[in-house]
């Protein structure tokens, strides 16, 4: 358990004060401990260090004060977990989620619709480890309980998903899992943990991109994988991260554990102009569809609604293309118009970005895969930002008919 004196104090105060250890300095905000190494009275100290008799920080690969108080706080914004480790960025904390615990032989699960990093680790990196991985539409339980069918190590699902905005109904997935033996690990980037708890509808762990809306303002790199099984933390997952080494820059951790600080209210403002956009996209002649998790017209927006507290920040649309006109043409003119929304392929920033997944983050796709995930020409990204909404609608408006 991440020892934590504010632990048993409600969200909003854990979120500001969590992990908080203050130096003999008495300083009001965390201390940024930018140091590799830390130094021993006597030599006997540093061997008690090592052998584990003494509980101390060694080495900044394994633990740093910085770090610590980033992964305490989190521990204690996620609901289930007990515990947490910080990596350089999501890929590292998704990738050591998975290699920790799998061996040649071992057989994963996952979702198709993928950040496109993770489809390259589940579908191209773990076979060249002899790991058999099984692709299955996550929307689809019937596809999921033939795969599910046979013993598995591990389950792998992105909710909502990158770019589509799919939804996986974690509690029905989580138990078809369990009975195949495998753990399952959310991606829970979009949602983030304010407007969703993984932990506490089934799954085993969460991995986060602290780069995304944990940081929310587009400056440092970040990962984080949170656990509900304290003896899986530290046999499987601390020791994988402590000998293989994708430390987190205490710097980094620190710009991440002051964006914790406003998550709550940031996640309220991204959700409340997400789905102001969404309803203005939505009746636009020029928008032949929307897929936000917040709007009763998404496929699964019931489901959505269950697992999460509100629809995210991300919404996916398509641009209509009257023929004879080129959907790519067309749906670049839009983006080229726009004045105020910057063409980027991040997301979860106070600045409103948007992208063309084909053509960028999904490129790397094969075309049937695109077709399958429904990455089309006219598919854009938008990660809604903080902005005021009055003049985000205004931008959209503007290219739309430009
Ligand atoms: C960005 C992202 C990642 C990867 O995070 P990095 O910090 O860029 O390594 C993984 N999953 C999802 C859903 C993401 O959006």
């Amino acid at each position: 358990m991440a020892d934590d004196p504010q632990r048993s104090r409600r969200l909003r105060t854990r979120q500001v004060r969590g992990g908080l250890d203050r130096s003999k300095f008495c300083e009001t905000a965390e201390a940024l401990y930018l140091t590799s190494g830390y130094v021993y009275d006597s030599a006997e100290e540093a061997e008690e260090s090592f052998d584990g008799r003494r509980n101390r920080y060694v080495y900044s690969r394994f633990k740093n004060p910085t770090i610590r108080t980033f992964e305490v706080r989190l521990t204690g914004m996620e609901e289930g977990a007990v515990d947490c480790r910080a990596t350089a960025s999501g890929m590292a904390a998704v990738f050591a989620a998975l290699m920790c615990m799998l061996k040649t032989g071992d057989r994963v699960v996952s979702s198709r619709a993928l950040f496109s990093s993770c489809a390259y680790i589940v579908a191209d990196y773990l076979p060249r480890f002899g790991i058999t991985s099984v692709l299955v539409d996550g929307t689809d339980l019937d596809q999921w309980a033939a795969a599910l069918a046979v013993p598995t190590a591990a389950v792998f699902l992105e909710t909502p998903s990158n770019p589509t905005l799919q939804i996986v109904d974690l509690p029905k997935v989580c138990e078809l899992a369990h009975q195949a033996g495998a753990l399952v690990i959310v991606d829970n980037v979009l949602a983030s943990p304010i407007l969703q708890h993984p932990l506490t509808l089934g799954a085993d762990v969460v991995c986060y991109s602290a780069t995304k809306h944990i940081d929310g303002q587009g400056r440092t790199l970040g990962g984080a994988v949170l656990v509900k099984d304290q003896v899986w933390m530290d046999e499987k997952l601390a020791m994988f991260l402590r000998q293989t080494g994708p430390a987190l820059s205490p710097f980094n951790a620190w710009v991440h554990l002051k964006g914790l600080e406003t998550l709550d209210l940031r996640m309220e403002r991204h959700c409340e102009n997400a789905l102001a956009v969404a309803r203005f996209l939505e009746a636009h002649p020029a928008i032949a569809r929307v897929f936000y998790p917040g709007l009763p017209s998404h496929p699964q927006h019931e489901l959505a609604m269950r697992q999460m507290s509100h629809g995210g920040s991300v919404i996916a649309f398509e641009i209509a293309v009257p023929p004879p006109e080129n959907p790519r043409e067309r749906t670049y003119r839009f983006l080229d118009a726009l004045r105020l929304i910057d063409i980027s392929n991040n997301l979860g920033d106070a600045k409103s970005l948007i992208t063309h997944p084909l053509t960028t983050t999904h490129q790397r796709l094969s075309a049937d895969e695109k077709a399958r995930q429904g990455i089309t020409e006219e598919l854009v990204r938008l990660s809604v930002g903080l902005e005021d909404v009055a003049d985000l609608i205004e931008d959209l408006g503007e290219a739309l008919t430009a």
